[in-house]
C-alpha cells in the first residue's frame, strides 16, 4: 500500500479537533483538485510500499487511540479494507477522510466527508473534465451517509460556494449538525480573513465552523 507519510499529530479540523491521532496518508486519487493541499497524493503522488504489520507496527509505536485514514483518497486504496478491519481488532477509533466518490465497505466510526465543490475543479484540460464528472456522487455519499456516522466538510472559498453547499445538504437531506463549514486555504491570513465571514454564515444557517488548527500551530507543512 503507497503511503505518502504516517505521522502522529493532533486532528486539526471537524468535529474531532485537537484528538492526539496518528495519521496514515495514502497515496492517489482520483481527484485533482486545483486549491489541494497535498499534491504529492495527487497531482504528483509519492510515497512508499509498506504492508500492513508494518502499518500497524507504526501506529502501534504512538500513544493514541485515534487513528486517521488520509490522502490521497484512501478509499482507492488497494488494501483499504484489510487495514481497517485490523485497526479495529487493535481497538483503535478510526476517522476516514474521504472526497465521497468511492464507496468501499470499510470499518469505520467517523466517516468524514469532503465533497469538493464547484471551487475545486482545476483548468488543467487533462483533468478539468474527470474532476468534473466525479467530485459530486450522490449515490456514493448516501450509501456512506446510511452506513456509517458521518460528518460532511466543506471547503469555502468565497460566499457564492454556500449556493451548492445549500443544494446539496438538501438533496441528501444531511442533519445541519452534522455539516462543516472550513475556510479554503493554507496560510493563516487568508484564513483568518475567509474564517470571519463564513463564521456568520455557520451563525446565520446553523452549520459548525471548523478552523484548521494545524495550520494555525503550524503553518503549511508536511507531517503535522
Ligand atoms: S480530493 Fe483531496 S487529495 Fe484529492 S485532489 Fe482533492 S484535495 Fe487533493
Amino acid at each position: 500500500m503507497k503511503i505518502a507519510e504516517l505521522f502522529y499529530s493532533i486532528q486539526g479540523e471537524g468535529s474531532l479537533l485537537g484528538v492526539p491521532s496518528v495519521f496514515i496518508r495514502t497515496s492517489g486519487c482520483n481527484l485533482r483538485c486545483a486549491w489541494c493541499d497535498t499534491p504529492y497524493t495527487s497531482w504528483q503522488p509519492e510515497g512508499t510500499d509498506l504492508d500492513l504489520s508494518q502499518i500497524l507496527d507504526e501506529v502501534a509505536a504512538h500513544p493514541a487511540r485515534h487513528v486517521v485514514v488520509t490522502g490521497g483518497e484512501p478509499m482507492i486504496a488497494p488494501e483499504i479494507i484489510p487495514l481497517t478491519e485490523r485497526l479495529r481488532e487493535r481497538g483503535m477509533h478510526i476517522t476516514i477522510e474521504t472526497a465521497g466518490t468511492v464507496f468501499a465497505p470499510v470499518a469505520c466510526d467517523l466517516m468524514s466527508i469532503s465533497p469538493k465543490l464547484a471551487n475545486s475543479t482545476p483548468v488543467d484540460p487533462r483533468w478539468n473534465r474527470q474532476h468534473e464528472r466525479l467530485r459530486i456522487q450522490i449515490p456514493v455519499l448516501s450509501e456512506l451517509m446510511a452506513r456509517y456516522a458521518c460528518q460532511l466538510k466543506f471547503v469555502i472559498a468565497r460566499p457564492e460556494d454556500m449556493e451548492e453547499v445549500r443544494a446539496l445538504v438538501g438533496a441528501l437531506q444531511a442533519d445541519g449538525g452534522n455539516v462543516i463549514l472550513m475556510p479554503e486555504g493554507v496560510d493563516r491570513g487568508i484564513l483568518r480573513e475567509r474564517g470571519q465571514w463564513l463564521a456568520e454564515v455557520c451563525k446565520e444557517e446553523g452549520y459548525r465552523f471548523s478552523p484548521r488548527l494545524h495550520v494555525d500551530l503550524w503553518g503549511a507543512k508536511r507531517g503535522v
